[in-house]
């Protein structure tokens, strides 16, 4: 792997006191390997294979995507302004029945596009066709921690098929793509699978030594149907199972009461706030500042282009940023460093990688996301902070590496062709519509 040397950089160090710094980055051998202010010493100048000069340039740690079904690009824009149940059961359901691994793959493709030029550089993804999903982000460069998310409202012997599936699956990719490919355990949420099948699925989780991943809780229906269903709330009724046995990650957590809240902290679950779907299906807003003041990682997810309807998680966290003051009344609620942290920091803790990425310290990760700064609303030079999180979108990346290798270069795919992507797309919906 390549050495690196970026000078005459902005950095943005948010694991800090000093948040950010003008200065120099080397990366050698996939990681972050030292850096500083000012110019970069001589001997780490001639080390140097490639110098990338980051006058105007603005570095911050890889943004991590903690949610979503990256081929559900495909269905973009198909049917939106419904309620959840009437959106997933009458729209979405009908149409995935019909993904073949090909259409997977050229949506799932879409969505990698989409999220590196956007400057995503690690994602969470839960669908079928697992292996597919796993193929793009091995070939686009990107760390994925993927999931064969299982619905268990089938019969006995379909959702044992589902479950070998996703252990197959766990086998053959954890670990793979040089590391970069993390598995999870998902039953799809605890409304779409029986108690029984959820416990199998922890068990096999154990087995495994993997995470878990759900949805939970993302509407009122949802939970007032667990009540009725099992005589518990979804966070009382998951821990019952032993759900949060394991490490795990919830979607949503929108509902949530002061003993839930306090339950996911004991358990040191992990919550991804995706703000963007759960006002687009009108879900609610979930109480973040609450869960952060508890203790709870939350880091954030756009859910799936169908219900977003885009993949830039710069919008999640402009949105983190700005929702939860004006639902609580109280504009200190989520400063912007918190809703930063959220977006990379706090997203690495959710997946199990605190120590890795998430960071631009030395000994991290070479997942860089580098942000042209060189834009009318840049400027003035006051809190670079402040206008990552308040004036800055997914257009404005430059460039991206991802384990010190450059997947993004002035806005060009490196690792994707993105004509062929587009056209692929078109030619899958296409079908998919029949
Ligand atoms: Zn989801």
């Amino acid at each position: 792997m390549k050495r690196w040397l970026i000078e005459n950089g902005i950095f943005a160090e948010l694991s800090m006191e000093r948040q950010t710094f003008e200065g120099w980055m080397s990366i050698e051998g996939g990681y972050i390997a030292a850096s500083g202010e000012g110019e970069a010493p001589p001997e780490i100048r001639d080390a140097a294979e490639e110098i990338v000069n980051g006058k105007g340039l603005l570095f911050l740690p890889g943004l991590i995507n903690t949610h979503g079904h990256a081929a559900m690009s495909l269905l973009r824009g198909l049917a939106d302004d419904l309620v959840l149940q009437d959106w997933l059961e009458n729209h979405m359901w009908p149409m995935e029945a019909k993904f073949t691994g090909d259409d997977v793959y050229w949506g799932t493709s879409l969505a990698a596009a989409e999220m590196i030029l956007s400057g995503t550089t690690t994602f969470v993804d839960m669908y079928d066709h697992m292996d597919k999903v796993a193929e793009v982000a091995s070939q686009a460069g990107l760390r994925a921690t993927l999931t064969r998310g299982v619905i268990g409202l089938c019969p006995p012997d379909v959702q044992t098929a589902k479950l070998n599936d996703a252990i197959q699956f766990a086998k053959e990719w954890q670990g793979a793509a040089d590391g970069r490919i993390q598995v999870m355990m998902s039953p799809h949420a605890p409304y779409t699978c029986p108690p029984d099948y959820i416990e199998r699925i922890v068990a096999a989780a154990h087995e495994l030594d993997l995470p878990l991943h759900t949805h939970m809780s993302e509407t009122a229906a949802e939970v007032a149907l667990n009540v009725k269903q099992y005589g518990a709330r979804p966070v009382e009724h998951l821990d019952k199972l032993g759900f949060f046995s394991r490490p795990s990650l919830v979607a949503h957590a929108v509902h949530l009461n002061d003993e839930e809240i306090a339950l996911l902290a004991e358990r040191r679950v992990a919550v991804s706030h995706n703000p963007v779907s759960n006002l687009k299906l009108a879900s609610g807003v979930a109480r973040v500042p609450d869960l952060l003041r508890a203790g709870v990682t939350v880091s954030l997810g756009t859910d799936s282009a169908a219900s977003n309807n885009n993949l830039d998680l710069f919008e999640e966290i402009r949105l983190a940023a700005l929702l939860h003051k004006g639902v609580s009344g109280d504009p200190t609620a989520v400063p912007a460093a918190e809703a930063l942290r959220m977006g990379t920091l706090y997203g690495a803790r959710s997946i199990g990688l605190g120590d890795a990425i998430g960071s631009l310290r030395p000994g991290f990760k070479a997942d860089i996301t580098a942000v042209s700064i060189d834009k009318p609303h840049f400027f003035p030079r006051t809190d670079y902070i402040s206008h990552l999180v308040y004036a800055a979108s997914g257009a404005d990346v430059a460039h991206v590496w991802v384990d010190g290798r450059q997947i993004l270069r002035g806005r060009e795919l490196l690792t994707l062709d993105v004509g062929r992507i587009r056209y692929e797309a078109q030619r899958c919906f296409e079908r998919l519509r029949g």
